[in-house]
């Protein structure tokens, strides 16, 4: 192999399918040795890397019946061709589902959410990805479609089903994700996303998904992690309001018991102590801001 052959994909057979139920099928058909090309931010340079090598890869950027978001009551539906950016800049999605377009504006840059999916994000499964978080923190489901013998049909996966570790979820050998579901904010609720990156549109270090639900003189907060384990981990919070809940000083103790059971790893960005710190900081962050965006914190600054 020549040294400009390393930063160049491995040889593969291009499909470009017209439509869901032929992506379907040469899915099925390749199997284990095929792969989905959505966006390609994040296909594109592992294969060039070639820390991929598939026989097949499947581009399903024709499929332009999946480009969709869709909103209602219950919640936003995002097609697997749909761009983070038409997430992103979708209103009703925003009304509907606050939280999407607070995490979608960190994701990246803007030229990287043109191209890339917000479903591929998640198949990609990367705990550094920001729409991994939001899935988990929400109670989201992603559903996938198969043509694939024994599997064929199509099923819903739970978020907390979805993600088994890094790069790595429910999507199986001829598997398609069609599209991931984002239930709807409650009503009174807040949500906020807060992460830090060593330079802005990196992956974060560390970031923070925070839903918060005030009830008479309790709140419940549910948080989702972002680079802080190998799936986006969890942690609630059930406790009376705290004493001007507007500021991160008050969620101080709250935060430190939420990420008390996180277990992140260090890397060549961050210590695992860093990173726990960074969590509890951000934690406390994000509790005050997803306050003061809750039904109870707009009605304090409005007295
Ligand atoms: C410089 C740079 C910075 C980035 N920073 C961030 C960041 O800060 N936060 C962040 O979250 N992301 C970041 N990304 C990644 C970006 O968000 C990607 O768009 C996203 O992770 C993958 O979406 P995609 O549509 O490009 O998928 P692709 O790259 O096409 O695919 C990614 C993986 O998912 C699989 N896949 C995709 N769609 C499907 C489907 N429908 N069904 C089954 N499998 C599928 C592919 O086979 C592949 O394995 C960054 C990318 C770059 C290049």
């Amino acid at each position: 192999m020549g040294e400009d052959a390393r930063v160049k994909p491995s040889p593969f057979t291009y499909h470009r399918p017209e439509g869901v139920e032929e992506a379907l099928a040469v899915l099925a058909d390749v199997g284990a040795d095929g792969k989905v090309l959505a966006g390609g931010q994040s296909l594109l340079p592992i294969l060039s890397m070639r820390l991929a090598a598939p026989g097949h890869v499947v581009d399903i950027n024709r499929l332009s019946d999946l480009s969709y978001v869709r909103t209602d009551a219950d919640g936003v539906r995002v097609g697997a061709l749909a761009r983070h950016a038409a997430v992103e800049r979708n209103e009703q999605a925003a009304r509907v589902q606050p939280l999407l377009r607070h995490a979608l504006r960190l994701v990246a840059h803007p030229t990287i959410r043109n191209r890339g999916t917000t479903v591929g994000s998640l198949a990609h499964a990367d705990p550094s990805g920001e729409m991994t978080a939001v899935l988990a923190v929400l109670g989201g489901t992603v559903s996938i479609a198969s043509a694939a013998p024994g599997r064929a049909g199509r099923r819903e996966v739970a978020a907390a089903d979805f993600f088994l570790g890094p790069l790595e979820s429910a999507i199986g050998a001829g598997d398609l994700a069609v599209e991931a579901f984002f239930p709807a904010a409650p009503a009174g609720s807040g949500s906020a996303f807060v992460e830090v990156a060593r330079r802005h549109g990196d992956y974060a270090v560390c970031g923070v998904a925070a839903v918060v639900a005030p009830a008479g003189d309790r709140v419940h907060a549910r948080l989702g992690y972002v680079s802080m384990g190998p799936t986006p981990a969890i942690s609630k919070i059930d406790m009376p309001v705290p004493a001007d809940p507007a500021s991160p000083r008050s969620w101080n103790e709250a935060a430190e018991g939420a990420v008390g059971s996180l277990e992140p790893e260090g890397d060549i960005h961050a210590t695992a102590d860093y990173r726990l710190h960074l969590a509890g900081v951000l934690t406390a962050r994000a509790l005050a801001q997803a306050w003061s965006a809750s039904g109870a914190g707009r009605d304090e600054e409005a007295a």
